[in-house]
């Protein structure tokens, strides 16, 4: 039997279209949610990433204020321009599109942005929050991550949950948000011995890597829901995850196509959070 294929684009549209009114409400309170996004250099995916962020603010009443800098300016100056936009009040949430060019230290730039304005939800003590497992901004991606798997209704308690990459932004705090909610959590990495061992028990694999069809069916319980994180553009100008789509989709239970799958989620969750943000700032 085929896997049911879980339509991140659909599942978002839904989710925006409730966060609207919420922003509606807002505004009628007088406050207007706003979101700066700042863009250093001309890296032509962090620019698409930018616009399609701006753009999913604008479709749902959320103002965004763009600061692009070119690759050149200095830690300093990067950091003078957060401070700035921490004391600004109608700026509610901050967002740093990473990678930043080498000369920048990227966790100092993270370390900088109020608590309160981190979004992305990428700082230490968000971080800490959440590990402790007290209100916070949860980092875009596992939330949306988490959101998709808890809108298929089925049980996370208990559950084998399986992480393969453990960045910080993606592959640990997805499996911290998983242990959270009572699964038993896996972490894989480059060095783990046996991948396939592991995968196989898992009842959620979560495939957070960047290596394109890394997973194959071999590598998936029958019945397992799998989720794909990754994107990886091919020589031929496509786009495809970490998960072998045709061949895991005969296996797995559930299934998140590249793109259309986590992608939309993401975005959303950081709508979700700027609303966040606006909301606590005014007291709300
Ligand atoms: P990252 O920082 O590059 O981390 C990759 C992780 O994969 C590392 O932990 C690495 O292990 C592990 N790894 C590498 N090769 C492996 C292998 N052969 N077997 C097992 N583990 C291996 O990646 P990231 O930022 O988390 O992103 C991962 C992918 O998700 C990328 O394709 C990225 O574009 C995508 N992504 C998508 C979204 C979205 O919204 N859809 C958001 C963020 C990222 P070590 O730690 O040992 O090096």
């Amino acid at each position: 039997m085929s896997a049911y294929i879980i339509n991140g684009l659909e599942l978002a549209k839904e989710k925006r279209a409730q966060l609207a009114k919420e922003v509606e409400q807002l505004k009628s309170e007088g406050i207007q949610p706003t979101l700066a996004v700042v863009l250093v250099g001309d890296h032509p995916a962090s620019q698409s990433y930018v616009k399609a962020k701006q753009k999913a603010c604008e479709e749902i009443g959320i103002r965004s204020k763009l600061l692009a800098f070119p690759s050149d300016i200095t830690e300093s100056f990067l950091l003078e321009q957060i401070q700035a936009l921490n004391a600004d009040d109608s700026i509610h949430g901050i967002l740093v599109q990473l990678p930043l060019p080498k000369q920048i230290d990227e966790l100092k730039v993270i370390e900088t942005i109020a608590p309160q304005k981190d979004v992305d939800g990428f700082h230490p003590l968000n971080i800490g929050r959440m590990m402790t497992g007290q209100k916070t901004f949860l980092p875009c991606t596992p939330y949306g991550i988490l959101f998709m798997i808890q809108s298929l209704n089925v049980e996370i308690a208990g559950k084998h949950v399986v992480v393969v990459g453990r960045s910080n932004i993606v592959g640990k705090p997805v499996g911290q948000l998983f242990l959270r909610e009572h699964a038993t959590v896996t972490y894989c990495h480059s060095r783990t011995k046996n991948l396939r061992e592991i995968t196989r028990q898992a009842d959620i694999l979560i495939v957070a890597v960047g290596k394109p069809n890394l997973i194959r069916a071999e590598d998936v319980k029958k019945g397992a829901i799998v989720i794909d994180v990754g994107v990886n553009r091919l020589e031929n100008g496509k786009l495809c995850g970490d998960v072998h789509f045709e061949e895991v989709k005969e296996v797995a239970s559930y299934l998140t196509p590249v793109p259309k799958g986590v992608g939309p989620m993401t975005i959303t969750m950081l709508l979700h959070n700027t609303i966040q943000a606006a909301r606590e700032q005014k007291g709300k």
